[in-house]
Formats: structure tokens, C-alpha cells, sequence
């Protein structure tokens, strides 16, 4: 509901570009935090009091360092998992406060000042809070959590906010949108990242922190001049200005649609599961058992990780270009959905390559190749699902829950990041071959499950999706249900 006139750029409202801005800043501080986020939790084990007491090693066996060295990696990657699960529940604490109390513009500053601080708080010099370092770590974690809580699902809904109901301006606008998140992500790898392990981890989770400073400072200095009222008021305020009843129970049809949103967030577990290995099992395979030497120069396995967002820069244009350039034949969202799980499945496909080409052998190495393929694949996958979810929510959720319902959506990622710890174990221990077949099998099944009950799905959707003329009869009928309805005669439900 676009309720500003603040001028368009490249055919979308300029609004948009100060979204993306604000959002790069912010996934700069969160991806390169979390880029060093374990290599610091390393390093400084034993300022944390991780040493071998804690863990009950026994300083006298002979490979107690080894000991060590492997209590400290699971607790690192412990707390990370924890951390990355939390991130994601947050929001939907967030969400249900812009909706209902502060509106979304307020809570971003509010989310966006936390996570800075949170930065600030891992990055005190431990000189100056001897004996406090645990302390200082936990309370950077917890402010980075609700900080994102209060910043994420709310960015992503005042995009939404931007377009008029069946703009189809939506879609590609989310992927632009994206495109953000995924500059910021690059950036933060490599500014974040560089600062962290050249100069010292502290400095690099400061930087971090200036950087979410910057987001918040141009939301600040630009948000009035090209949002208009875009997030100003909370959700459930405005839908009762509009004559809404806030407090009425919702209408089946507002009811199918949360439905719809709620099964397909739920079927993005499958998708974040297995995209996520690409930092943990699809890492440790890289830097194992994958041939990354060239010409004599042995590649870090950690560049690895920014070929997705790369990818991302690069497909998301043309992946926008196409979905507005095939005009009615513009797959729905769960069928989009449904190709990202089978993109993601052809990605594992291409890893149980590696996996076959290295066969039984401890010593051979797999061609780097079929990881940047497997990369490639996923990041096609991620473009059919994730800004197109993100545009489906806004699209489908009653104006009241907006927000609450984006929680959600971010909600269902917490707990496919944190089941990817689990099954980075399951590769640990059933070998990669078995562990990546499993996945791609996964993918393929759920991907066909979504793909027969898309068409139940758009049902559901009463007409948010209307291109077809499937739907342009659900919308003459809803008419006729709302006319009937204000006749007096009661709808039956
Ligand atoms: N990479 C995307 C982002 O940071 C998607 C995250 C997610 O939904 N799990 O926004």
C-alpha cells in the first residue's frame, strides 16, 4: 500500500534504494561478524576459561593439545549454533512490536542501535574487562539477537509496503532488495573478515559495529525524504483507520492465506538445511577433500563462501528480468519454491559427484568444480525461494500481522540453520556421499510435494497471486461473496 509519492528510480519507488542501503549496511555487520565469530571463539579460548580444566582433559595424555584443539571447535561452533538459532526467533518478538506498538521504521533504529552496541560489546579490548571477557560475550550475542529481532522482519516488510496490492513490480523489487543483503555480505567478508584476521578479531567485530552505525545513520538522514509514511504507524493502527476491525477475528479467506504462508514457510526448513552446509559440512569438504591448489598456489577454503553472494549479485538482475519478462507465464510462488528445492537438489547431486570422484580413498581430492557448481545451483535455488518469500508474505499476510507473520518466516530459517548443524554431524559420520545423497533425495521429494499442491496453495491465496484466469474468477467470486455479505446474508464458516 503505497501511500508516498516520493519519485521512482529504475522503475521502482526510490524508497527501495534506501532500503537495500540501510539492509547492505546491516548484513555487513551481521555476515561479518559471523565470519570470525569462530576464529575468535578460538583463539581467545582461554581468556574465556576454555582450557583443559573446563573441559576435564587430562594435561598428561599424549594428545591432550588435540583434546583441547577439539572441545574448543565444538564449543565454538556450539555457541554459533545457538546464536544463529536465536537470531532467527527473535523476530518474531520484533514483528509483533511493529505491528502493535512502535511501527516499523522505529523499531529498525531501535534494532539497528542494539546490534551496534552488541558489536561494540564483543569487540572491547579484553584489557579493559579482565575477568569480565564471558560476561562481555554474552551480552554482545544477546544484544546482536534482539537487535536483529527488531531490525529484520521489519526492513524486509516496508518493502512490501512500497507496492500497491498485485503490483508486480513485488517480486523483482525483493530481489533487488537482496541483491542488498548480498553486497553487504561480500563486504563484510572481505572488510570484516580482513580486519578480524589480519589486524585483531576485536577490531574486526568494531568495524561491524561502525557499519551497522552507518545503516542506522542513513535511515535517519533519508528515511522521511523517500519513505514518506511508509512504517510510521503500527500495522493493526492503520488497518483501524481503514475501518478495520482490528480486534474481529480473521476472515477464512485472510485465515487460507496465513495457512499458505505458514506451509510454505515450513517446507523452507528443508531448503536452509541443506543450504546451509555451505558453511559447515560443504566447508570442511572443501578444505578436506577438495583439490584447491592451482599452479602451486593453495586457494583459503573460506573464499569459498563468497561465491554464493556473488553468484546472488550476478543471477538476481537477470532472475528479476525473467520472471517480469515471462509475463502470464510467470510460475506462482510455490511453484518457484518448488524449483529452488529441486535447484537445491541438483546442487547435492553435484556434490555426491565430488563425493564419487574421490570413491574410497583417504588421499585423492575432488575437483573444486562441483562445489562452485553445487554453489551455483544453490544460489538458483535461494533466488526462486527466498526473496520470492519475503514478497509472498507481504503479500498474503492480514495488514495487522504483517510483520509477525515475517517473524515467522524468519522463524522457520532459525530452525533449518539449526538442524544443519545436525546434519553436518550426520556427514561427519555417515560419510559425505550417503549424507549429500540424502539431502538431494530430500529436496527432490519436497520439491515435488509443493509443486502438486501448488495449485491448492494459490487457491488458498484468493486472488494475491491473480495473473491467471483461474484467479480472475476467485476474485469475481470473492466480490460476490463480499456483496452477498453486506446483503446481510451471513457467510457460513
Ligand atoms: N541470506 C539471507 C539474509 O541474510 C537469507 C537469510 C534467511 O532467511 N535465512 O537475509
Amino acid at each position: 500500500m503505497s501511500n508516498t509519492n516520493t519519485g521512482t528510480a529504475f522503475g521502482h519507488p526510490k524508497g527501495l534504494f534506501l532500503l537495500f542501503g540501510t539492509e547492505m549496511w546491516e548484513r555487513m555487520s551481521y555476515y561479518g561478524m559471523r565470519g570470525i565469530f569462530v576464529l575468535y571463539l578460538v583463539a581467545f579460548a582461554s581468556s574465556f576459561g576454555w582450557d583443559m580444566a573446563y573441559f576435564g582433559i587430562d594435561p598428561t595424555a599424549a594428545d591432550a593439545e588435540n583434546q583441547l584443539n577439539t572441545a574448543v571447535q565444538s564449543k565454538a561452533l556450539g555457541i554459533l549454533g545457538i546464536y544463529a538459532f536465536w537470531v532467527y526467533v527473535t523476530p518474531v518478538l520484533g514483528g509483533w512490536m511493529a505491528d502493535n506498538v512502535w511501527g516499523q521504521r522505529k523499531s529498525i533504529i531501535v534494532g539497528g542501535i542494539f546490534m551496534m552496541l552488541g558489536q561494540f560489546a564483543l569487540g572491547t579490548p579484553h584489557a579493559m574487562i579482565e575477568g569480565m571477557e564471558l560476561t562481555f560475550l554474552w551480552i554482545g550475542l544477546v544484544l546482536l539477537i534482539i537487535g536483529n529481532g527488531f531490525f529484520k522482519p521489519n526492513i524486509s516488510t516496508m518493502v512490501g509496503d512500497l507496492y500497491e496490492e498485485g503490483d508486480k513490480r513485488r517480486d523483482a523489487a525483493f530481489t533487488i532488495f537482496y541483491m542488498g543483503i548480498n553486497l553487504g555480505s561480500i563486504l563484510g567478508y572481505l572488510v570484516v573478515g580482513t580486519i578480524g584476521e589480519k589486524i585483531h578479531y576485536q577490531y574486526g567485530f568494531l568495524t561491524a559495529g561502525v557499519g551497522m552505525l552507518l545503516g542506522v545513520l542513513l535511515q535517519l538522514a533519508l528515511s522521511n525524504k523517500y519513505l514518506g509514511n511508509v512504517g510510521v504507524e503500527p500495522a493493526a493502527k492503520k488497518a483501524n483507520l481503514s475501518n478495520v476491525n482490528t480486534n474481529a477475528p480473521l476472515t477464512s479467506e485472510e485465515r487460507d492465506r496465513v495457512k499458505v504462508v505458514l506451509i510454505m514457510s515450513f517446507f523452507t526448513i528443508i531448503f536452509w538445511l541443506g543450504f546451509e552446509q555451505a558453511a559447515g559440512s560443504m566447508n570442511l569438504f572443501a578444505k578436506y577433500k577438495t583439490d584447491l591448489v592451482f599452479f602451486g598456489w593453495e586457494m583459503p577454503a573460506s573464499w569459498l563462501q563468497t561465491v554464493n553472494p556473488i553468484f546472488v549479485i550476478i543471477l538476481a538482475p537477470i532472475f528479476a528480468a525473467m520472471w517480469l519478462k515471462m509475463g502470464d507465464a510467470e510460475p506462482n510462488s510455490p511453484r518457484k519454491f518448488a524449483l529452488g528445492m529441486f535447484f537445491l537438489g541438483l546442487g547435492f547431486v553435484s556434490m555426491v559427484m565430488a563425493a564419487l570422484q574421490i570413491g574410497d580413498s583417504e588421499t585423492a581430492k575432488a575437483s573444486v568444480i562441483w562445489l562452485v557448481l553445487a554453489y551455483l545451483f544453490h544460489t538458483m535455488g535461494e533466488l526462486c525461494l527466498s526473496p520470492i518469500g519475503l514478497s509472498m508474505v507481504t503479500k498474503l499476510a492480514p495488514l495487522k500481522y504483517t510483520s509477525l507473520l515475517m517473524g515467522m518466516w524468519f522463524f522457520f530459517s532459525g530452525v533449518g540453520n539449526y538442524l544443519a548443524a545436525w546434519v553436518g554431524q550426520m556427514v561427519g559420520e555417515t560419510g559425505p556421499l550417503q549424507a549429500f545423497a540424502g539431502v538431494a533425495i530430500m529436496a527432490f521429494v519436497a520439491g515435488i510435494i509443493l509443486w502438486l499442491i501448488s495449485d491448492k496453495l494459490v487457491d488458498w491465496m484468493h486472488g494475491a497471486e491473480d495473473s491467471s484466469a483461474h484467479d480472475l474468477t476467485e476474485k469475481i467470486e470473492e466480490e460476490l461473496s463480499v456483496t452477498a455479505t453486506r446483503d446481510g446474508i451471513k457467510e457460513q464458516h
